[in-house]
């Protein structure tokens, strides 16, 4: 493992272009599950039965019942070493963006400015049928379901199945493809379209793709040049490690 972290991070010192693109997995270690994960949330709410637009559409109370937990889940969480290192690669001027699937928030708070929350974040939410946006802190007082004032039941800003990506994500998501020269892709399985198109859009552009994760994935074998084998939380603190040896 060692080697391939040097020659990674002998790449992100030399291009000072690199990116990251970030799943459930990275978070694992701060607690909360993926959806590979036995037990815990998604076994008791299968996603194709609650993370979907027709699901929360047709029983937005149902919905909520899974919403409740996640967000109880999401207030006991902090930011692992994983996040961290990759807020110290943007520090240290070789990282330029976090492209995240993740609606937790963990990058900001772990210190990370440049990120793209692309399937959007728990912080606000949106009225469905009237329009009406707010803060969760917001309504945070209010029993759960938190209705808009239209009477109707508030729906997180996160991107439910089904649903498409908010236009800037995409936009900003697809300008980092473009752009970077080394791309970091951790913790994703890459089986949720639209964006597991994005590191081969990277490597077409002529991007390094080097993958962290602890079991291969559908990238493995066909996208990844470098693939390290292991927990996000060890192995991306050891690569800003060797950055910052290297600069
Ligand atoms: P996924 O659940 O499909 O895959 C997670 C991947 O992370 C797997 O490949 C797994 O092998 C890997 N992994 C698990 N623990 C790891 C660790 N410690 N270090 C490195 N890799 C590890 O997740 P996905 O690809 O992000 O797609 C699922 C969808 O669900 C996404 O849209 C995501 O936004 C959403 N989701 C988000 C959260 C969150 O915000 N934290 C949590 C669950 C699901
Ligand atoms: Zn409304």
């Amino acid at each position: 493992m060692q080697t391939l972290i040097e020659k990674a991070a002998q790449r992100l010192a030399g291009e000072r272009r690199g990116a990251a693109m970030t799943g459930a997995g990275v978070s694992v270690e701060s607690g909360i599950p993926d959806f590979r994960s036995r037990g815990g949330l998604w076994t008791r709410f299968p996603p194709e039965e609650y993370a979907t637009i027709q699901a929360f559409r047709r029983d937005p109370e149902k919905v909520w019942r899974m919403l409740a937990e996640m967000e109880k889940t999401l207030d006991a969480s902090s930011p692992n070493p994983g996040h961290r290192a990759l807020a110290e690669l943007e520090t240290l001027g070789v990282l330029e963006a976090v492209v995240t699937q993740n609606i937790d928030g963990l990058h900001s708070r772990a210190g990370s400015r440049g990120v793209v929350e692309f399937h959007g974040s728990h912080r606000t939410l949106t009225c469905l049928w009237c329009g009406n946006a707010c803060k969760r802190e917001e309504v945070r007082q209010l029993p759960v379901p938190p209705r808009c004032s239209c009477g109707k039941v508030l729906k997180p800003d996160v991107v439910f199945f089904g649903e498409t990506i908010p236009e800037k994500a995409l936009h900003d998501a697809a300008r980092v493809a473009d752009t970077c020269r080394v791309l970091l892709v951790a913790g994703t399985s890459a089986e949720v379209y639209p964006a597991n198109q994005l590191p081969s859009r990277a490597k077409r552009r002529g991007a390094l793709i080097v993958e962290i994760n602890v079991a291969p994935t559908l990238l493995t074998d066909s996208v990844t040049d470098i693939f390290i084998e292991g927990k996000a939380g060890e192995a991306l603190p050891l690569l800003a490690e060797a950055v910052k040896r290297l600069l």
